[in-house]
Parts: structure tokens; C-alpha cells; sequence
């Protein structure tokens, strides 16, 4: 494929796991993409290695402070399995394997990611398949097939196989998922600037607005949730949640789910006597804040709330510990997102 090389050759985006192909920043960046937006990840990334900069820092890290890195991009698993692997490793000399096997041995490492270390890392031949190329070649191909399905995925990696050259695949892996992202990218793709036109199957055939077929989207799940900011001597509560939940381990104001028929503030006041055995009275709104992971888009509705007379230490029940923090230590701890919006509008408040 040398028209996509040279083009590859041209429009290389500048990323900075691309200045060294050090096989630790090939790996960190490939979990950070795992479903967030390349333009995100830039920063995150730069931030990451800074802090980490190999991999016995990495296992060396608290996880507290590895989480609270990695606030904001979602999908924490991928940060505690980055974890655990940089401890295997670490007692294994510190090094990622050069084996697409024994990649597949470590958490958090699947086939893609294993394919993407061994392609980019250590330049060995192996295919790497993301959204951007089966994409290309859905339109490519004129595939009238879901993209997702196994069949269609096999389909394109048989062609993928037979282009790769074998002396370049780190450049052929990039610029394909490169040529994907920028040109023949989602939505409206940019075929006036795009060298395959003459070999494009949907242009000739009028389909590229219908490829790829992608798989019908998930429903959409509606969740409301209320928390509650308790204050006591100018400190706040917040708690840490259960090490096996979804955000484990990280920091949150205690609330939940409400429950039919119950208002914002009922949920508040129950959830605490549930999480906490505290009893509570909300007093105030804070917000009402809007988040969405997969395909849940949660409503979280947050309240200033009053302890009642005569309440002692929580005692915990859905978390694993509970501090009293001051509003300027908040941002010392990892928070799921809505809570991190709450503490957004708090700190505006109190400047106010
Ligand atoms: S012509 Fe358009 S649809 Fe076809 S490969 Fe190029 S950018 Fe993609």
C-alpha cells in the first residue's frame, strides 16, 4: 500500500507516544484510547507519564493517587488493571514482553491491545483493527454487512493481512488507523482529498452515507440518583466505595438511586440512614447535574443537608471508609463524574 504510506508520510499527527515508540507509553496510550476521544487522551497521557514515568513507578503508585490521575476519562478498570500489571511486571524485570502470548496473560490486556504492542511497540507484524479501519474498509469494500459482526470482521482482516507489508508494520497500522480518523472518517468523510477514490466500491456505488452498518445502538437507560453534602466543623463527608462496585474505589458524597415514586430529597435521607446510619434533613440544592456512561445518562440531584441532633461517626454500609475533608482537600480525591460536577458548582458558590 504505498499511496497509503505516502500519505501516511504527510499527515502523521504529532502524539506523543509517537516521539519514542517506548513500548510502556505504547501501552498506556492504547488502554487510554480504549473509548476516549484522542484529543482527551493527549493530555491525560502527558500528564500520566510525567507522574509515571516507567513502569516500576507505575507499580510503585498509591492507587488513590492513580485514580485521581485518571478522574475524568471513565472505565477506572482500565486504571487498576494498569496497575496490576505494571506489578507483575515489575517483579518480572520491568520490561513489557515481546509476545503477543504472554501480553494476553496480563489484566486488562486483550487481543486488540495485544496486537496494538506487538504492531506498534516492537514493529512485528500484526494486524491492528479499530473503528477507523473497519470503517475504511467497510466503505472501501461496500460492505453490506454490520461491521461488528464476526463475519464482516473476519472479512477485513483477511484483506487487512494480505496488505501488510511485513518489513513496515508499525507505519502500515498507524497510517491505516490514521487514514480512518482523518479522511475517511465518521459521518460526512473527506473523499475529494482521499487517494483510494478510484478503488472505492461505496463511492462508486453511491453507499458511503450507509457504511458502515453499524449494529442497532443499546437503549438508553434513564437513572436518577440524589447525594447529600453534609458538613460538620467546616468539613465534608465523603466516603470511599467498595472495592468490587462499579467506581470502585473511588470517593463519593453518600446518596443513590431513587427509588419510584420518591422525590430527590426522600432518597437523600434514606440513602444515609442505609449507607451511613446518619439521619439527615436536605437544606438546600446545590444542583442538579447530567452524566452519561455507556448508555446510562444519569440525573444526579445534589443537597446541602443538616445532620440531625445527637449523630455520632457514620457507621458504613456501602462503602469501605468514610473521612471528614475541608472543601480545598476535596480535589486530593477521585470522584465519578456528576460528584466532581457538585463539587464544581460548590467551589463556585463559596467563591461567590
Ligand atoms: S472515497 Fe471516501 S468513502 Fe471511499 S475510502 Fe475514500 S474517503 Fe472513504
Amino acid at each position: 500500500m504505498p499511496r497509503l504510506l505516502a500519505w501516511y508520510a504527510e499527515n502523521e499527527r504529532d502524539l506523543p507516544w509517537r516521539r519514542t515508540y517506548e513500548p510502556y507509553h505504547i501501552w498506556i496510550s492504547e488502554i487510554m484510547l480504549q473509548q476516549t476521544q484522542m484529543d482527551r487522551v493527549v493530555d491525560y497521557f502527558s500528564r500520566f507519564i510525567r507522574r509515571f514515568p516507567d513502569i516500576a513507578n507505575l507499580a510503585a503508585a498509591q492507587e488513590d493517587e492513580l485514580l485521581k490521575l485518571w478522574e475524568g476519562l471513565g472505565y477506572y478498570s482500565r486504571a487498576r488493571n494498569l496497575h496490576k500489571t505494571a506489578k507483575i511486571l515489575t517483579a518480572q524485570g520491568a520490561q513489557l514482553p515481546e509476545s503477543y502470548q504472554q501480553l494476553l496473560q496480563l489484566p486488562g490486556i486483550g487481543p486488540y491491545t495485544a496486537s496494538a504492542i506487538m504492531a506498534i511497540a516492537f514493529n512485528r507484524p500484526y494486524t491492528v483493527l479499530d473503528a477507523n479501519v473497519e470503517r475504511f474498509f467497510a466503505r472501501l469494500l461496500d460492505l453490506s454487512t454490520p461491521v461488528k459482526e464476526k463475519e464482516t470482521i473476519a472479512l477485513i482482516r483477511n484483506q487487512v493481512e494480505g496488505l501488510l507489508p511485513t518489513d513496515q508494520p508499525r507505519a502500515f497500522n498507524q497510517a491505516l488507523m490514521e487514514f480512518g480518523a482523518l479522511v475517511c472518517k465518521p459521518g460526512i468523510p473527506n473523499c475529494g482529498s482521499c487517494p483510494f477514490q478510484d478503488g472505492c466500491r461505496a463511492l462508486r456505488a453511491g453507499t458511503v452515507g450507509d457504511r458502515p452498518v453499524l449494529p442497532k445502538r443499546k437503549e438508553t437507560i434513564l437513572i436518577n440518583m440524589a447525594c447529600g453534602l453534609v458538613r460538620r466543623n467546616g468539613k465534608f463527608l465523603i466516603q470511599k466505595r467498595q472495592a468490587d462496585d462499579v467506581w470502585a474505589n473511588l470517593w463519593e458524597f453518600p446518596g443513590g438511586r431513587l427509588k419510584e415514586g420518591e422525590s430527590p430529597e426522600q432518597a437523600v435521607v434514606r440513602e444515609y440512614l442505609e449507607e451511613t446510619e446518619l439521619a439527615v434533613m436536605p437544606v438546600g440544592k446545590i444542583a442538579t447535574v447530567k452524566h452519561s456512561y455507556m448508555n446510562y445518562r444519569v440525573t444526579l440531584h445534589g443537597f446541602f443537608c443538616d445532620l440531625l441532633p445527637d449523630q455520632g461517626e457514620p457507621i458504613l454500609h456501602a462503602a469501605q471508609e468514610a473521612r471528614w475533608v475541608k472543601m480545598e482537600e476535596l480535589a486530593h480525591y477521585a470522584f465519578p463524574s456528576g460528584h466532581r460536577k457538585l463539587i464544581g458548582y460548590l467551589q463556585e458558590r463559596e467563591q461567590s
